[in-house]
């Protein structure tokens, strides 16, 4: 099932704008996730797209090739999985599961083999007839997965459905999450503020500020090419370059690199990964701080500019903090992106 959101946009009755009119197409079996900082409208568009908010007069939502801005949330037959799970807690695991089938009137036996099929599907067999009080979180996520997943729905729709989760459980059912939805080809719609999820579980990341999408594309796009300083200080971590424009060269305050090319209204940006310390780099800063991540160290310099840069350093040792260190950064690790945040749309 496609989904087709045109000029949809909410202001609530205060008067707060907190979508301004979108534009969407999710292709079917597609996974977008809508990501932004709290309040950016995220839920709201989410909660447009499911049928309990109205959109502004003048949007339109399409399901396929039926127009379902008008129909209440019950006939719209989208799957919801929220944060705090949401389950029956007076129903078996395996009731809950079978309850949207129960809701279709499907005939007894079809019940029984799809909720069979959803329960080996999310490895959920072996406590189907739990009380979902007695289950962890991760199993309680599980079960309102495959609730949403069972009457088959046009489209599923996520609500930071990880977020409840303690770190290593997150990071597993993530991916399984991932697995399930291309698996069952969901249309589907995840909403986080977790840019890491995102990245891992979309085809498309729409990375939204101010009730608006800022950018939109595949992961790998987003984070190596952001249309705008925003997209590229929340996905990831991106710092500006400070310096004097000379031509193509940046002239920093201890050494110059050299830019890629870029009109004059834009400004260098570099990721923490793109700066190397090596002995043969052409700038130099000093090491403010060293911090062990496992797979790297994160080291803090100074002395490039107003701000503190930070650079991954992998490797059996760190520099020592204090220590004066060279730094490369590559033209091509260097991102030129627009000045105002207006022309990047
Ligand atoms: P979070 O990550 O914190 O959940 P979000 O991106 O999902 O944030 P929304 O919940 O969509 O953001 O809210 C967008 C804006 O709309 C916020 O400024 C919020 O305060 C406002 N808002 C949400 N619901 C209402 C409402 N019923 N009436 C008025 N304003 C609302």
């Amino acid at each position: 099932m496609t989904l087709t959101l045109t000029n949809i946009g909410k202001t609530f009755a205060d008067g707060t704008r907190a979508v301004r009119p979108t534009d969407l197409s999710v292709a079917e079996g597609e996974i977008v996730s809508l990501l932004g900082p709290s309040g950016c409208g995220k839920t709201t568009l989410l909660r447009m797209i499911a049928g309990l908010e109205n959109p502004d007069a003048g949007g339109q939502i399409r399901f396929g090739d039926s127009d379902v801005t008008s129909q209440p949330v019950e006939r719209r037959q989208v799957g919801m999985v929220f944060q705090s799970y949401a389950l029956f807690p007076n129903m078996s695991l395996r009731a809950n599961v079978g309850y949207g089938l129960k809701m279709q009137k499907l005939p007894r036996a079809e019940l029984d083999a799809r909720v069979e099929e959803v329960l080996a599907l999310c490895r959920l067999e072996p406590y189907a007839e739990r009380a979902v009080t007695a289950l962890s979180g991760g199993q309680r996520q599980r079960v309102a997965l495959a609730r949403a997943i069972a009457p088959r729905p046009r489209v599923l729709l996520l609500d930071e459905p990880l977020s409840a989760l303690d770190a290593s459980l997150r990071d597993a059912l993530r991916d399984e999450l991932a697995e399930l939805l291309r698996r069952f080809n969901i249309t589907a719609i995840f909403v986080t503020h977790d840019q890491t999820e995102a990245l891992a579980i979309a085809d498309r990341v729409a990375v939204m500020q101010a009730g608006r999408i800022e950018q939109i594309g595949a992961p790998e796009l987003l984070y190596r090419q952001p249309a705008s300083r925003f997209v590229a200080e929340f996905v990831g971590d991106a710092m500006a370059l400070e310096g004097r424009r000379e031509g193509t060269s940046l002239q920093m305050r201890n050494g110059a690199v050299a830019l890629p090319d870029a009109g004059a209204g834009h400004l260098p940006y570099v990721r923490a990964e793109n700066i190397q310390i090596s002995h043969t780099g052409p700038v130099s800063a000093r090491v403010e701080a060293v911090t062990f991540l496992g797979t790297h160290y994160r080291v803090a310099l100074s002395g490039l500019g107003d701000n503190m840069l930070y650079c991954t350093h992998q490797g059996d040792s760190a520099p020592r903090v204090g220590s004066e260190v060279r730094l490369a950064i590559p033209t091509a690790g260097i991102m030129m992106l627009p000045r105002s945040q207006e022309s990047a749309r």
